[in-house]
């Protein structure tokens, strides 16, 4: 199955790629909830988080930690969180969240309550113009 994150493996849709090696790839959020969210995938499509092996976990988990620490010096974030859920793209993903305040883990900006409810809304988040998230990324670069 392919999708929109294979197309970006595959060259043909266009991200802001921070690192990427012959096995994964971090690049920016095109709707960051702050400066700096950005996101590290395996380039196999595989669904779930949890049905990668052992080896490419720790790999993602690595590489989030090395962008992490750029973010913190260049963003100066209060804190760096880190997210996996199952939804937006069926394709494993760890969301790195520059996080402004206690309650901000990638939803406070697109998730309220109403009625009760968590209601979501992804397009109130802007897309970012794709000069801000090139240059982003080459601020977040990691060797
Ligand atoms: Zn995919």
């Amino acid at each position: 199955m392919k999708c929109v994150f294979c197309e970006i493996v595959e060259g043909r849709s266009p991200a802001s790629v921070i690192f990427q090696d012959e096995a994964l790839m971090a690049f920016m959020a095109l709707r960051p909830t702050a400066p700096g969210e950005c996101l590290v995938i395996p380039k196999r499509h595989v669904d779930h988080f949890t049905d990668l092996d052992d080896e490419m976990a720790q790999r993602i988990m690595l590489v989030a930690q090395r962008i992490g620490r750029r973010l913190r010096a260049e963003f100066k974030p209060l804190r760096v969180g880190m997210l996996v859920h199952g939804f937006g793209v069926a394709h494993a993903h760890l969301v790195l969240v520059p996080q402004l305040g206690p309650h901000h883990l990638t939803s406070d900006r697109f998730a309220s309550i109403r009625d009760g409810r968590i209601v979501f809304n992804e397009g109130a988040i802007p897309v970012a113009q794709r000069a801000v998230l090139d240059d982003h990324a080459r601020r977040l670069a990691i060797v």
